[in-house]
């Protein structure tokens, strides 16, 4: 499966990975792994296809963004750089998706961590090849694979290195870096560890509702302790809120919506101006957008198709992805949206399986198909997604609807 390329060096600690010989094979590798004719066809035609009395209906922008196609072309390239009977480690999920990190597990690249988990930080020795996913990692981590002398192939996103940037500036200012994300989210937890490794501190706020008792603390202090229980595991170690917020410097997971993200700025700006004065503001806040590009045009293009007529939505990912939970939630508040890992959750045409975010947890609904004469349905995936999954979906819902795939898949090769 894997060829060994003769340009292995263990003693190197600095490597390109990316050699136009590996990468041509990767391609190709990519291609068959994640390409869906079906997908390119549709998109080639207006984003629209009709069959029978059945019609789906894409969102412009959806599925892999740039920054995921470049760590899983790094990953793969790992595997094929270092000789097959050398180990490639990964540090955790390359991305939010099971389909991506099972193909990857079974290429031979071994996890340190998560359900694939295959090894220990611990077992790494020197000279080891890890792949830090593109969510990257936290400095500790990336401080350890160092001392370990392991040979690092990171595939941090481009766009998550921006916020660590202005996190860090944060941190040289004494600001305290306000982090709209999730706690527990590895692309958070490596950001919210750059403030630290400045000495600076960090606080998480994952909605508004945790924002605006943020926002009343700043305006009238409140209850310290309360304030910590509140937050706990969502602040740096020695944050104390009745010192560490006289300057804030807002900032946020690059997968967040866009408008909550905004929101969650323009109270804490609110905030900051109640207590200190609007004179004074520039010196107590600031707020630098980093929501990725692709987030954001997958948002709009979503948006976009939403202004559509269409009897139900799918968005297809995997269901810990959070920038695919940010365009179901969007779906939501217009049509019926389900939340769909891949094809296996549409069971029948009475029964779907879907995540319901709210509840975090899986829900089934009954007779979501139960649709007379003409459907039509709209899809859209997150950033994780390959199109094959997506094509997957698209078949599934012409099945389901008593079509036949074949003739359906033989006409667009007509
Ligand atoms: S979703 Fe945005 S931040 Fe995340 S990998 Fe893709 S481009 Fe980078």
């Amino acid at each position: 499966m894997v060829s060994s390329v003769p340009v292995y060096n263990k003693n190197q600690k600095r490597i390109n990975v990316r050699r136009p010989e590996i990468m041509d094979e990767v391609k190709e590798e990519v291609v068959i792994h994640y390409r869906s004719p079906l997908v390119e066809h549709i998109r080639a035609n207006g984003s629209k296809y009709a069959f029978g009395n059945t019609s789906v209906r894409l969102a412009k922008e959806f599925g892999f963004c740039y920054g995921v196609e470049r760590a899983i072309d790094l990953a793969y390239a790992a595997r094929r750089y270092f000789p097959i009977q050398e180990p490639v480690y990964i540090l955790g999920e390359i991305i939010h998706n099971a389909h991506v990190n099972e193909q990857i597990r079974d290429m031979g690249v071994t996890f340190l961590s998560g359900q694939y988990k295959g090894a220990d930080v611990t077992d790494l020795k020197e000279g080891d090849a890890v792949v830090i996913p593109a969510f990257g990692t936290e400095v500790d981590i990336r401080e350890e694979l160092i001392q370990k002398g392991c040979t690092i192939i990171d595939a941090t996103c481009g766009d998550v290195m921006s916020v660590w940037r202005r996190v860090r500036q944060n941190a040289r200012h004494n600001v305290t870096s306000v982090i709209h994300g999730k706690a527990w989210h590895e692309e958070t937890m490596a950001t919210s560890s750059q403030a630290t490794s400045k000495g600076g501190h960090y606080l998480v706020v994952f909605n508004l509702e945790e924002t605006d008792y943020l926002c009343q603390f700043i305006v009238n202090g409140g209850d310290r302790d309360e304030f910590l229980n509140k937050f706990d595991g969502a602040y740096s170690d020695g944050f104390d809120p009745d010192i560490h917020l006289k300057a804030i410097g807002v900032a946020n997971q690059t997968t967040m919506m866009r408008g909550e993200t905004e929101e969650v700025q323009r109270r804490i700006r609110q905030a900051m101006i109640k207590r200190f004065g609007k004179e004074k503001l520039e010196d107590h806040f600031r707020f630098f957008d980093t929501i990725c590009g692709a987030t954001q045009d997958r948002q709009d293009a979503l948006r976009d198709l939403l202004n559509r007529e269409m009897d139900l939505l799918l968005v297809v990912g995997g269901y810990n992805s959070s920038n695919t939970a940010h365009l179901a939630e969007l779906g939501e508040q217009k049509i019926p949206t389900y939340f769909i890992k891949d094809a296996e959750e549409l069971v029948s045409a009475e029964i779907l399986n879907h995540f319901l975010q709210e509840k975090h947890q899986m829900s089934s609904t009954k007779n979501w198909l139960n649709i007379e004469g003409e459907l039509v349905f709209g899809v859209t995936a997150g950033a994780s997604c390959p199109n094959n999954l997506i094509e997957q979906v698209i078949l599934r819902v012409f099945e389901l609807r008593g079509e036949s795939t074949e003739t359906l898949l033989e006409s667009i090769q007509a």
